[in-house]
């Protein structure tokens, strides 16, 4: 049994009776789609450094890496569905995976968003001390300080900040790094001062 790669109902014939395209044009469509879909999977992915960069999670690198992770892993699957297209293999199932994944990077931006700009629960300061700094360029750059960590079972915390920041510390300063508990429980970075 084949199914329509355009509309996915079965195809007895060349040309879906449901939808009424011929194989050649139904395989053009669904990569039409699969480019869009795509498409707006990167854009989420932008979305998420954005509002990343906007409200930071303490946890930011691991975070960063996880959605890194997730958002490779949905473009693969992406690849996957158009080389079985390609095939004339069933593509039905992983074509709605596929699909299901692509807000995911959206929400997970907006969560973060949420998480940080609502959260009206009074802000925590941290005293302590920068050990070193590093600065990352690149299509994701990033300033971080790292700086004795207050929380137990962690010995530093990479605390996301600002250029300006960046530059304002050195290495054995003293600091306070305010934070919030965050609307889901995601503590986020509300930024760094002097003692
Ligand atoms: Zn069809």
């Amino acid at each position: 049994m084949t199914r329509c790669l355009n509309c996915g109902a079965e195809r007895t014939a060349d040309v879906c009776e449901a939808c009424g395209l011929s194989s050649t044009l139904a395989e053009i469509a669904l990569r039409r789609r699969l480019l869009n879909r795509t498409a707006l999977l990167m854009l989420g992915a932008l979305a998420f450094v954005v509002a990343g960069s906007e409200f930071p999670p303490l946890e930011i690198d691991g975070i960063l890496i996880f959605v890194g992770l997730l958002v490779f892993l949905t473009l693969g699957l992406g690849i996957w569905v158009e080389r079985r297209a390609l095939q004339h293999a069933e593509v039905e199932a992983l074509k709605r995976i596929y699909y299901g994944l692509i807000p995911v990077p959206w929400l997970l931006g907006a969560l973060l968003i949420g998480n940080g700009w609502l959260d009206r629960a009074p802000r925590e300061s941290w005293p302590t001390q920068v050990i070193s700094r590093v600065r990352m360029f690149g299509p994701l750059p990033s300033n971080r300080l790292v700086v004795r960590s207050w929380r137990e079972g962690h010995n530093v915390e990479r605390i996301p900040v600002t250029r300006t920041d960046f530059d304002r510390f050195h290495p054995n300063d003293e600091l306070v790094v305010k934070t919030g508990i965050g609307l889901v429980g995601i503590p986020w970075v509300v930024g760094v001062d002097r003692e």
